[in-house]
């Protein structure tokens, strides 16, 4: 264990710094570090931003998004195709097919994808909504916007069974999702051809 540079005040703020993805311990210092010198201008609106966050944040009853309302900013803008909606396994992947701009439809996360080996099974999946959301709405086109995992696939085709009877067309991501990928890690321009090349299940 190294020696400690700094009080246990800043030593906390590190160590939390640390656990977000992407920030190693070196980083987390350097983060934090950056926070101490620029206390008024970064550090202050930071953690009121956090504090304001947290207070806020919902689950969307509707998609399963996190915002700070409920239905969700996504579900509620009307300049969004109501014909379209695009399953995907967590929000990250939402959050990705948006940066994208690829497709103006809804979205519904289904919270994990299927996975025997540990444990999960389809109670564990938003998947009764999205069965009821299907039923009887006007929603045209399900994309399943899975990662190309093997879990992913076993998701995919799961869906595809379920939603047999709602007579609504069925697409995955096409070309461009390398096998065993995941979304939150492609470019938007990978994304954004995977989505308008989508084919039929
Ligand atoms: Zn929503």
């Amino acid at each position: 264990m190294p020696r400690a540079v700094a009080g246990p005040e800043i030593e906390r703020l590190v160590q939390l710094l640390a656990r977000l993805p992407g920030l190693g311990p070196r980083s987390a210092r350097r983060a934090a570090l950056h926070l101490v010198k620029r206390r008024e201008e970064l550090m202050e609106p930071l953690a009121a931003a956090i504090a304001d966050a947290h207070a806020k944040i919902e689950i969307c009853s509707v998609c399963g998004n996190v915002d700070t309302r409920d239905p969700c900013t996504v579900c509620v803008d009307e300049r969004r195709d109501p014909s379209i909606l695009v399953v995907v396994e967590n929000v990250a992947d939402l959050w990705a097919l948006e940066r994208s701009g690829a497709i103006a439809g809804r979205y519904h996360v289904l919270g994990g994808t299927l996975s025997p080996l540990d444990g999960i099974g389809p109670e564990d999946l938003n998947l009764a909504s999205l069965i009821a959301r299907v039923r009887g709405s006007e929603i045209k086109e399900v994309v399943l916007a899975v990662n190309a995992t093997v879990d992913g696939q076993t998701t995919a085709h799961y869906i595809t069974d379920l939603l047999r009877e709602a007579k609504v067309k069925m697409t995955r991501l096409a070309h461009g999702v390398p096998v065993g990928g995941e979304l939150d890690y492609l470019d938007e321009g990978t994304l954004m051809a995977a989505i308008r090349s989508r084919t039929p299940l």
